[in-house]
């Protein structure tokens, strides 16, 4: 396998075998047909980039994503203030054109239009593009790569911000996607992306690592990346996103000056030994003892007479579920708030979804937080408040196991 980035041997150092797509939810006749695919991660000694083995098909990934963003209020917040945060920084006002790749229904754009400066969503996703355009907010159904941003300049089409969160590690294709964002990127402008940080999967958080995640970045690999088609990364962020995610702002070279933040993450990444393949190695055996340790546990519970639901059903906790071997051999059921999951099967354990108000009809003894980066959130959820009140306890699995 070549690098996809500059083309050198990559070597596998973490495998998660074959492993069902984690946002593909089934029909109860779709269980017995259901395809798995390899899923397993390499890196780059040369660029340094952390890379899939093998890739999905982008068609079938993500052409009826389930993902609808604007579910959560609290996203809904965190859209606004980017918008405000970055209007301020760039200056942007009602001449400025913000595009955003991978808009899904349009929340983050929507956010800009309220400031008044122009947009455009592109969303390959043709069920989310058209909820975004029936709501006002522009959005091509495409795939984002080079050939449409010429497309898109020949129109005359320039952007003072490019935004993209959540999709540069999604693009097999990147040095093409790379080019693509400089096509119509305006002299002075800034493309910024936000995606999960390599940082995590060496602290455990391995359920990041799903078909739909080509990449896992370091600032290390972007500098070389972005570099190879004549930008610069002149700022970064490290941001809690995702359970620990990197910002980075993009631009010509000579556009902005260099943030210091930039030699600082990157010296922190040279000591942490991002730069070796060893580095990654280790990460396989801190994997299995987190999974024997909560399989321990639910054991136990269970052993006890006790009953464990799990919160959500988010693309992480299907992998987690899946590759610990975790179904209904230990959990009752599965919630989730997003009513386009109800009612189907999770990929790979086949657990029926259900409504959270489930949680009090059924009344468990614990629930398992599969969308652990938001644990706060979802244990000061008004709906469990009953549940908390009957005493019912909240199992956080990743990085490292915690009951509150
Ligand atoms: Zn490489």
């Amino acid at each position: 396998m070549m690098c996809r980035a500059c083309n050198s041997p990559i070597t596998e150092f973490f495998s998660l075998g074959q492993m069902p797509l984690v946002n593909s939810f089934l029909k109860k006749e779709e269980i017995l047909g259901e395809e798995k695919f390899n899923l397993s991660v390499g890196f780059c000694s040369n660029c340094c980039l952390v890379q899939l083995m093998e890739t999905v098909a982008p068609e079938k990934l993500f052409r009826d994503y389930i993902y609808f963003s604007s579910t959560s209020k609290f996203f809904l917040e965190h859209c606004r203030a980017i918008a405000d945060e970055l209007a301020a920084r760039l200056k942007l006002n009602s001449d400025s054109l913000v595009v955003e790749i991978a808009s899904n229904d349009g929340a983050q754009l929507s956010a800009f239009k309220d400031l008044n400066i122009k947009i455009l969503g592109i969303d390959p996703a043709a069920n989310i593009a058209k909820v975004a355009n029936n709501k006002g907010i522009p959005t091509l159904p495409e795939f984002f790569n080079y050939e449409l941003a010429q497309k898109l300049k020949a129109e005359g089409t320039q952007a003072d911000l490019i935004f993209g969160a959540n999709v540069l590690a999604h693009v097999p294709g990147i040095t093409d996607f790379a080019q693509g964002v400089k096509t119509i990127l305006k002299p002075g402008g800034t493309a910024v992306f936000e995606f999960p940080y390599l940082l995590g999967l060496l602290e455990k958080k391995f359920d990041t690592i799903y078909h739909e995640h080509v990449f896992y970045y370091s600032l290390l690999a972007l500098r070389n990346l972005w570099q190879s088609v004549g930008l610069e990364v002149y700022d970064v962020e490290q941001t809690p996103m995702q359970g620990g995610s990197l910002k980075i702002f993009v631009a010509y070279p000579d556009a902005f000056a260099v943030s210091g933040n930039v030699d600082k993450l990157i010296d922190q990444e040279l000591q942490a030994g991002f730069d070796k393949l060893t580095t990654y190695q280790a990460m396989s055996d801190k994997v299995q003892s987190l999974k024997n340790e909560l399989i321990d546990l639910l054991a136990k519970l269970k052993s006890e007479g006790l009953s464990i639901a799990a919160y959500s059903a988010p693309a992480k906790g299907n992998i987690l579920l899946n590759f610990f071997g975790i179904n209904n051999n230990y959990l009752d059921f599965i919630v989730d708030k997003s009513g386009a999951k109800q009612g189907l099967y999770t990929p790979g354990t086949h657990l029926l979804v259900e409504p959270i108000s489930k949680i009090d009809e059924a009344k468990p003894d614990y629930l398992l937080i599969l969308c652990w980066n938001i644990a706060d959130e979802i244990v000061n959820m008004p709906e469990l408040a009953e549940y908390k009140k009957r005493g019912g306890k909240f199992i956080i699995p990743v990085p490292a196991i915690k009951i509150i």
